[in-house]
């Protein structure tokens, strides 16, 4: 099974290195890195990367692959999307530079902890995943959470939320040894927690 992780700029090896890391314990995982149309069209699900989030979003509309993610997701394709990766997938920002896709329905303020807080590590409780050392980095703010649940929150905000086969964080799992949260996506492509549409169930198996 591929994963996807769209290949412009941010977090983009270290999701794959993850991916492949995790490839030794499940027999069936191969990262690709998105950069065109066929290499999504290839895909089970897609990752979107930590990053510079008006970067990332410009060469997703300058390669032409904004509207195909969209439509991929919203037919089910399993997507995660982390800190910058979130914003773009998001419902509303608060910045116009970056227009989010409306797959997670969730309103995002962009360096929402402010310059103080442009760097911070914090371990955190995730629902069904246990604690997860947590790095932020000019991290966004969830204002507002319309639609899904809320596995995981820090000082009253929420960090980490699902809604059906959409995964957004405002934090790295990419930049940690600790491979939970990606293991999760991969039970999640799985059919975990009732997401599944039906194409990949079945397809992930552990050795
Ligand atoms: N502050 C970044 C942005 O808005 C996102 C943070 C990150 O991905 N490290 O693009």
């Amino acid at each position: 099974m591929k994963i996807g992780v769209i290949g412009f700029q941010g977090d983009v090896e270290e999701h794959i290195n993850i991916l492949k890391k995790l490839g030794e314990k499940y027999n069936n995982i191969e990262p690709v890195r998105i950069r065109n149309k066929e290499h999504l069209s290839e895909v089970s699900a897609i990752i979107i990367p930590g990053g510079e989030s008006t970067t990332i979003y410009k060469l997703i509309l300058e390669y032409g692959i904004y509207d195909n993610i969209i439509e991929r997701v919203r037919n089910g394709t399993p997507l995660m999307g982390t800190c910058a990766g979130l914003i773009i997938a998001s419902s509303s920002t608060n910045d116009p530079r970056v227009v989010g896709m409306g797959l997670l329905d969730v309103d995002i303020q962009r360096n929402g902890y402010g310059r103080q807080g442009d760097s911070f590590m914090n371990e955190v409780e995730i629902d069904g995943i246990g604690r997860f050392l947590a790095v932020f980095i000019r991290a966004p703010v969830i204002k507002s959470v319309n639609q899904g649940k809320v596995m995981a929150s820090y000082s009253g905000k929420a960090i980490m939320v699902r809604d059906k086969n959409v995964l957004g964080l405002t934090f790295h799992p990419e930049l940690t040894e600790d491979t939970k949260i990606h293991e999760y996506f991969i039970r999640m492509i799985g059919g975990e927690g009732g997401v599944s549409t039906g194409m990949h169930a079945g397809s992930v198996r552990v050795k």
